[in-house]
């Protein structure tokens, strides 16, 4: 017996439309590009010093994008005070803004955070987060632009 199947298609984009197109380039594209902080951060995985960072106490509403590609990445409504030196946030402004990867550095298993569209490091996601996530994306200023709203 044959079955009729009804499939959405909007589901089916895989290789299509709904993959993101990657940004590429060379890490020594990206040095000629981006101030030498940014580029530390974002290429060489560094972390700024805690409570030091433009955005940490910054409560504008707006979105943060990336500051390589221009991406959007969190949502001003996603923000909150998580009390670690760094902006936190519960949620990405959707969910295919970033890319994860386990990071094993320092001795420490965690999870790094990178912008979806050029890869660019942001900083680490933890599961000590607030409600209703349990979430904390832990992201260096240095790595974010802003969009005021
Ligand atoms: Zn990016």
């Amino acid at each position: 017996m044959l079955y009729t199947v009804n499939i959405d298609h909007k589901y089916l984009n895989i290789g299509g439309e709904a993959m993101k197109e990657k940004i590429r380039k060379s890490n020594e594209e990206w040095r000629t590009e981006l101030p030498e902080d940014v580029f530390h951060l974002t290429r060489e995985k560094g972390t700024e010093p805690p409570f030091s960072g433009k955005y940490y106490y910054h409560k504008e509403k707006g979105v943060y994008v990336c500051t390589s590609c221009g991406s959007a990445l969190f949502s001003s409504t996603d923000k909150y005070d998580s009390g670690s030196g760094w902006p936190s946030f519960v949620s990405p402004i959707e969910e295919d803004a970033l890319d994860q990867a386990s990071d094993d550095s320092y001795g420490m298993n965690r999870v790094e955070v990178r912008c979806n569209s050029c890869d660019a490091h942001l900083g680490h996601v933890f599961e000590d987060g607030p409600q209703p996530t349990g979430l904390r994306y832990c992201i260096n200023s240095g790595v974010l632009d802003f969009k005021k709203e």
